[in-house]
């Protein structure tokens, strides 16, 4: 049996972190590498909660190295990187950031050896992380009812492939109730019964039996789970969300991220003073250009002293964003934002029954962004 390395990167944020504790603590037979990909540039908040984790983990979580550092100029990778772009800052539409920062040390560091790398999707989002071309390297969502990455399951449920699904469903499934999930397992994925479709009956009646199949399909496959004699997480059919993340931290001893903590701040609405709360949504790079115009308000009132750092990135010309760092600090446009905001929020809070709470703002953030520097 060929060896398998299993790695779980952790990116500072609250995902990624609850991830390793939970595998860690249900399945300590998995020898897992903990790794993070620094760029230098991240919050304090977030170097602490890497070193907290340390502890926690009992285990040391290695540093993938994108440069170095001991050979450049530069001494950080941001600088390193942003130099050699010629001062040209990321953006979502060109972000080398995470190319070079993120993803290419990650798989240097893995090479040819086949990998099972975990990643901290939960199960309340709909977004898939970042699946690596290599072929050697394969992704797992432990936290999400389908633990499987999406070429997987397009492979495991295609048409061509529907006698060797039903065999192996014969051979694991026990019978009588094997016989009417077979008529599903046969019935071939068409306009009328898409992929997703027929992936949620499968999961909705046995989510065991479906990891099962999957496991000793790969098998014929070059898939690293195919190699593995024993993969425990087939049996496990939990499904975490966003408050069990919290809960995972908190009772780790951990602990939550502070600039997730909400912050009041104050603003001025037809000559009555408003009570909104802002913070931050995610972990990354102080001036990463997914933030939202509050985030940035946030950073400028918070962390002052690094909202003038990422001013300083853009006396090259460029911006992080539509708008200069030196405009969005201009009183009236700090207000604006403020107010932009606050309305936002009440307006989704009539919307709901129960209320906009900061983790449904957590929510929402979420959505855009990179899984490699988020999660
Ligand atoms: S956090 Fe943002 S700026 Fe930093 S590497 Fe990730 S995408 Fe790029």
């Amino acid at each position: 049996m060929n060896k398998v390395n299993h790695v779980l990167g952790i990116s500072g944020g609250k995902d990624s972190a609850a991830l390793a504790i939970y595998l860690r603590r249900s399945y300590p037979e998995l020898d897992i590498d903990f790794y993070t990909c620094d760029t230098g540039k991240e919050l304090d908040e977030t170097y602490d909660l890497i070193e907290r984790l340390n502890s926690v983990l009992g285990k040391e979580i290695r540093l993938y190295r994108s440069m170095d550092e001991e050979n450049s100029p530069m001494k950080n990778p941001f600088d390193h990187f942003l130099a050699l772009y010629g001062g040209y800052l990321p953006s979502a539409t060109s972000r080398w950031c995470t190319k070079k920062m993120k993803l290419e040390p990650f798989e240097n560091e893995i090479g040819d050896t086949p990998t099972v790398s975990y990643v901290g999707i939960r199960g309340d989002e709909n977004r898939e992380g970042y699946i690596s071309k290599k072929e050697n390297i394969q992704t797992i969502f432990p936290f999400r009812k389908n633990i499987w990455s999406s070429d997987v399951v397009k492979k495991i449920l295609s048409n061509e492939n529907i006698s060797q699904l039903e065999a192996l469903y014969r051979n694991h499934g026990e019978s009588p109730s094997i016989e009417s999930l077979l008529k599903q397992v046969a019935k071939p994925i068409s306009p009328k019964f898409t992929q997703s479709q027929k992936l949620n009956v499968l999961l909705e009646t046995n989510v065991k039996l479906f990891n099962r199949v999957v496991f000793e399909f790969l098998k014929d496959t070059d898939y690293p789970v195919g190699k593995l004699k024993e993969f425990p997480l087939i049996d496990n059919d939990d499904i975490i969300v966003l408050q069990d993340v919290f809960d995972i931290l908190e009772n780790s001893g951990v602990g939550v991220p502070a600039y997730y903590q909400p912050l009041e701040y104050t603003v001025e609405i037809d000559g009555e003073l408003k009570h909104g709360a802002y913070s931050r949504s995610r972990s990354g790079c102080f001036f990463c250009f997914y933030q939202q115009k509050i985030e940035w308000v946030w950073l400028l009132e918070q962390h002052t002293d690094l909202y003038e750092k990422a001013i300083e990135y853009e006396k090259e010309g460029y911006t992080w964003m539509d708008e200069s760092l030196e405009d969005l600090r201009k009183p009236e446009r700090v207000a604006s934002i403020k107010r932009e905001h606050y309305r936002r929020m009440q307006r989704q809070s009539q919307r709901s029954r129960t209320g906009v709470t900061w983790q449904d703002e957590i929510l929402q953030a979420e959505g855009e962004g990179c899984a490699s520097c988020f999660i």
